[in-house]
């Protein structure tokens, strides 16, 4: 895939909500100075040279509070001007005001925020009264202008729900992107929400035949993903792609990370932007040098698999932090992955062989009509977006 540079600061590791299934850290964590949000756009000056997205993420990065947006992102915006910085959001919106609406609405930030479904099934994983409070920021967002992308986390309990699920997102109009609950690696029962491979493989399944069947009303944004990655044979998000040297997290200390998910684990910090490391000084860092052994793992271990070019063995975060940095195995999504893009490759084939002008087997001749539109529409409303 292109490379694509990322760079994600995490503001606070704090968060207001209290979901079961994440680990979740008081409110009052510490947060990012200004002092080091300078230090992020001293290292970050001469790095790389390539456009830079840069991502708040968290914890909840609304905690950080208007002033602290008000001038880091000038701050960010001018002292990177040459990389022509484009912001991105990923929040609950609790916190969302009409104050810090405006800021964001002036750099143009998209917002992504969670909503695992309708209030009932969502309260239930992530606490009673979320589903409200976060709908009452989306207000604020769509009255300001935002553009607001919700990522819906599947669980063991939720995945029961997931026609329940699908219709609430198509109701409202609202773009979905999903996530599989994974086992976590602070809590006293680590697999009580975490979402099994074979469950996520069926979602996926169930949900590319929803994207088919309702192509002009609803996006699955995972689904076009896998579509594009499938047509394309490379991958387009960290998930399907090699995203080590490519993405970095920034703490709220200003600990460099692989990626947010890492962020607060004292392993995988790679160096510190106090220091303003080059890509080399992060690449020979001992977490910088176990990603590239997971990627050499992948390279071996994934080399028979007709998705490899693609897939890159998933996520590496979700394939070493359970095991503490030992490198066990792929992203144990692996049978999740294989199965939807067997079936996207598997349908895509089927579909070039009868696409018209194709000489037809008599076989097949007589008994063709398509009852909902084929990967191929999905890939022809993908591309022309
Ligand atoms: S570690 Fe996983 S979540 Fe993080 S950038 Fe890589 S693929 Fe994405
Ligand atoms: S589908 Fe599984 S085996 Fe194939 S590349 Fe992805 S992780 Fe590796």
């Amino acid at each position: 895939m292109k490379s694509v540079f990322h760079v994600m600061l995490i503001p606070t590791l704090g968060c207001p909500a209290n979901c079961s299934y994440c680990w979740s850290s008081e409110e009052d964590s510490p947060v990012m100075s200004i002092e080091t949000l300078k230090e992020v756009v001293a290292w970050l000056k001469n790095f790389r040279d390539d456009p830079v997205t840069i991502t708040f993420h968290g914890g909840e990065p609304l905690l950080a509070g208007a002033d602290f947006y008000r001038e880091a992102l000038p701050l960010l915006s001018d002292g990177l001007a040459h990389l022509s910085p484009a912001f991105a959001m990923q929040t609950n919106l609790w916190r969302l005001t009409p104050e810090l609406a405006d800021i964001f609405a002036e750099y143009h930030i998209p917002l992504g925020s969670s909503i695992d479904g309708p209030k009932e099934v969502n309260d239930v994983q992530r606490g009673e009264g979320y589903f409200e409070k976060t709908m009452r920021g989306y207000e604020i967002a769509r009255a300001h202008g935002l553009s607001v992308r919700f990522i819906c986390t599947f669980t063991s309990y939720s995945v029961d729900f997931r026609e329940e699920i699908f219709r609430f997102f198509l109701k409202n109009g609202l773009t979905m992107k999903l996530h599989p609950a994974l086992p976590s690696l602070r809590g006293s029962d680590p697999e009580k929400w975490a979402l099994a491979p074979e469950k996520y493989g069926d979602l996926l399944l169930y949900l590319l035949d929803q994207s088919l069947a309702h192509l002009r009303e609803i996006d699955i944004m995972n689904i076009n993903d896998l579509c594009r990655c499938v047509f394309t044979r490379q991958g387009n998000v960290c998930t399907f792609a090699d995203c080590m040297g490519n993405t970095f997290a920034v703490g709220p200390d200003g600990s460099i990370y692989p990626c947010y998910r890492f962020v607060g684990m004292p392993e995988y910090v790679m160096g510190s932007v106090y220091d303003r490391p080059s890509p080399e000084d992060l690449r020979r860092s001992a977490a910088g040098r176990l990603m590239q052994r997971y990627k050499e793992f992948v390279d071996r271990e994934c080399g028979d698999c007709a998705h490899i070019t693609y897939c890159r063995g998933g996520c590496p975060y979700n394939a070493i932090a359970p095991f503490h940095g030992d490198i066990r195995g792929v992203d144990p999504h692996c049978p999740a992955y294989r199965r939807i893009f067997d079936e996207i490759s598997a349908r895509l084939n089927t579909e070039m062989y009868e696409s018209p002008g194709m000489e037809q087997s008599p076989l097949r001749r007589g008994r063709r009509k398509r009852a909902q539109p084929g990967i191929m529409s999905l890939v022809h409303k993908i591309v022309s977006e």
